[in-house]
C-alpha cells in the first residue's frame, strides 16, 4: 500500500510517500519559515501565496525521491483541517486535482491526527494509548483504544504550549518560531524566578497557559521599569520548568487513571529537549509503559504524518468526494 500524504495546514508546504503505513519513501518539506520572520509570526496570505508557488514542486519532488509515478500510489491522503483556511485550501485542491486526474481515492485527514500518527513511523502503536499533543496550535492530552479513534480527555483552554513558548520568545526579543530558541536559553539558565502553575480544577485534564505567558511578560516589564536586569536564560529555565511541570504530572495522571500500554509525544513542543528528559526521567520507573517520542523532523509539520494518518484512515474506509472542503475548525472525534 502507497499513500500520498498532502499538509499545507500552516508555513510547511509538505509532501510524503510512505509504503504499509509505517515506512517513509519520500518526505520533502519546504519551509517558509524564513518569509514570516521579519513579521514576527505566520501571515496567512504570504503562507497561501508561498503554498501555491511550492504545491506542484514539493509534489514533484516527492514522486523523485520515491523513484515512483503517481500510477504506483494507491490513495492521496490531504489535510482538510484545522489550520489556516488560506493554506489549508491549496493543498485541498492539489490533492483534490490530483484524485480527479489520476483517478486516485482521496483520503481527507486531521492535522493532529497526523502528529500523532508521526509515532507509527518510528514504531508499531499499541492499544490502548494516549497521546500528549503539544504544538503550536494545540496541547491536548488524546485517549485512543484503537487505530482511527480519538478522545480528547483534556485540552488547552487558551493558549497552546507552542503559543507560549513563540510570545515568550518574543517577549525577550528572540526571532519567530521562540521555541527552540527558548529550549536553548533554559539548558544554560537556572529556573530561580517564580512563576506560577495551572493546574485547574481538582481532577481535570485541561490546560492553561496564558496566565504563565503573562506572568513572564509582567516579570520582564516590572524589571525593566525598576532599572533591574534579571538573567534571560533564568526566566526561560524558569518557563519551561513551569511547562514542563504540568505537561509531565497531567500526562503521569491520566496514564495512571486510563492504563494505558503506550504513551506518544506529538507536535512541534515534542521537539524541546527539557520535556523529552523530564517524560523520559517520568517513565523510567514505569517499564510496563512504552513512551515514544519521534524524531525532531517528525515533531514539526511535514507529510509522512498526514500519510501514517491516511493510511490508517483509508483501511478504515473513509473517503472524502470532490465536493471536499478546507476545515479550519475540523474537530478530531468526526471519524470516530
Ligand atoms: P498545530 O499543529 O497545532 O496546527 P503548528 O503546526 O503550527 O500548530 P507545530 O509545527 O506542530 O505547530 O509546532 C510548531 C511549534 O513548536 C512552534 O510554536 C515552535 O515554537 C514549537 N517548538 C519547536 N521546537 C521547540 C522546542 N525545542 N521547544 C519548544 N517549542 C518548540
Ligand atoms: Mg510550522
Ligand atoms: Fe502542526
Amino acid at each position: 500500500q502507497w499513500i500520498m500524504g498532502i499538509e499545507t495546514s500552516c508555513d510547511e508546504t509538505a509532501v510524503a510517500i510512505i509504503k504499509n503505513g509505517r515506512e517513509i519513501v519520500a518526505n520533502v518539506v519546504a519551509s517558509q519559515i524564513e518569509s514570516h520572520k521579519r513579521f514576527g509570526g505566520v501571515v496567512p496570505e504570504i503562507a497561501s501565496r508561498h503554498h501555491v508557488e511550492q504545491i506542484t514542486i514539493v509534489t514533484e519532488e516527492a514522486l523523485k525521491q520515491a523513484n515512483m509515478t503517481f500510477a504506483e500510489i494507491d490513495a492521496i491522503a490531504v489535510t482538510e483541517g484545522p489550520g489556516l483556511v488560506g493554506a489549508l485550501l491549496i493543498g485541498v485542491n492539489a490533492a483534490k486535482a490530483l484524485a480527479f486526474a489520476q483517478n486516485k481515492p482521496l483520503v481527507p485527514v486531521h492535522h493532529i491526527a497526523g502528529h500523532i500518527y508521526a509515532n507509527r513511523l518510528v514504531t508499531e502503536l499499541k492499544f490502548p494509548l494516549l497521546a500528549l499533543v503539544v504544538s503550536g496550535g494545540h496541547t491536548e492530552l488524546v485517549y485512543m483504544k484503537e487505530h482511527g479513534h480519538f478522545e480528547v480527555i483534556g485540552e488547552t483552554r487558551d493558549d497552546a504550549a507552542g503559543e507560549a513558548y513563540d510570545k515568550v520568545a518574543r517577549t525577550l526579543s528572540m526571532p519567530y518560531p521562540g521555541g527552540p530558541h527558548i529550549d536553548r536559553l533554559a539548558q544554560a539558565g537556572n529556573p530561580t524566578i517564580n512563576l506560577p502553575r495551572a493546574w485547574l480544577e481538582e481532577g481535570s485534564y485541561d490546560f492553561s497557559f496564558s496566565g504563565l505567558k503573562s506572568a513572564v511578560i509582567n516579570t520582564v516589564h516590572n524589571a525593566e521599569q525598576r532599572g533591574e536586569i534579571i538573567a534571560p536564560e533564568d526566566l526561560a529555565a524558569s518557563f519551561q520548568e513551569s511547562v514542563i511541570e504540568v505537561l509531565v504530572t497531567k500526562t503521569m495522571k491520566a496514564v495512571a487513571e486510563y492504563g494505558v500500554e503506550q504513551v506518544l509525544v506529538a507536535g512541534g513542543v515534542a521537539a524541546n529537549k527539557g520535556l523529552r528528559s523530564a517524560l523520559e526521567k517520568a517513565f523510567s520507573d514505569k517499564p510496563g509503559i512504552e513512551l515514544v517520542i519521534p524524531p525532531l523532523s517528525l515533531c514539526t509539520d511535514n507529510a509522512a504524518m498526514i500519510a501514517a494518518a491516511g493510511s490508517v484512515m483509508f483501511e478504515k474506509g473513509i473517503r472524502a468526494n470532490l465536493t471536499l472542503n478546507a476545515n479550519p475548525g475540523l474537530d478530531i472525534e468526526l471519524y470516530n
